[in-house]
């Protein structure tokens, strides 16, 4: 596909897939308006990039459906002067819409051969306000704690407890919670020290590793 085939494509993308699902939030619809999909997916996909569906990116890992994408990123009404924390940088896709809605992001992979080819991704769009690290997210990232938003794209058997104790006042936790294979998105907020949950759409999203993780990965 040429470029102006991938924009059309993306507009597409947005009207039928996250618009017409009832995602109006025009600041989420601009930020991924401006994150060039095609570039996060390994090439033999780029021509489904925009398509209805989780992809491989490699390692056994996905990249997210965009809704699901729109879904979550709106969930955490980010604002301007946000931190935020990403766990599972997958591809970078998502951290790169995060990068345009917020001050800071630090996100977190497990699996080096991931971050490393996010970060060529995110540095060839010039985005400076994204912070990858390699290790296991599952334990947060206690040095830059508190965070305004946390989000997370893997699945735990429960909410690890280290994000709750890191969410700023005020802020949000979005993260998919339940068995392998079938989980529901768990939206947690914290008010002073009183945190409160509300369960959103099923998803099925991969496992979560690490010490809070999945016990079998
Ligand atoms: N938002 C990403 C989703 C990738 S899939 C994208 O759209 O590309 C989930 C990612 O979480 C995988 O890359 C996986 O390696 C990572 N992951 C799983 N357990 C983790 C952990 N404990 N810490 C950090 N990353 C983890």
């Amino acid at each position: 596909m040429r470029n102006t085939d991938f924009y059309l494509a993306q507009e597409k993308m947005i009207c039928d897939q996250i618009v017409h699902r009832g995602i109006f939030d025009n600041r989420v619809l601009h930020a991924i308006r401006s994150v060039p999909r095609h570039l996060f997916v390994p090439e033999e996909y780029q021509n489904s990039a925009y398509n209805d569906c989780p992809l491989p990116i490699g390692f056994g890992q996905t990249i997210s459906q965009p809704f699901i994408v729109a879904y979550m990123v709106s969930l955490l009404q980010i604002k301007l002067n946000a931190k935020v924390l990403e766990i599972g940088t997958g591809c970078g896709y998502q951290t790169a819409i995060l990068a345009h809605l917020a001050s800071t992001i630090v996100s977190l992979e497990i699996i080096p051969g991931l971050a490393k080819s996010a970060e060529q991704t995110i540095r060839g769009l010039k985005l400076e306000n994204i912070r990858i690290i390699i290790g296991d997210g599952s334990l947060g990232w206690p040095n830059e704690a508190p965070f305004d938003s946390i989000l997370m794209s893997a699945a735990a058997p429960r909410v690890p407890k280290p994000l709750l104790a890191q969410l700023a006042d005020g802020g949000r936790l979005i993260l998919p919670v339940g068995d392998r294979g079938f989980q529901h998105i768990e939206i947690w907020h914290r008010i002073g020290s009183n945190f409160s949950k509300i369960e959103g759409i099923p998803v099925a999203f991969v496992p979560l590793r690490g010490k809070y993780g999945c016990k079998e990965v």
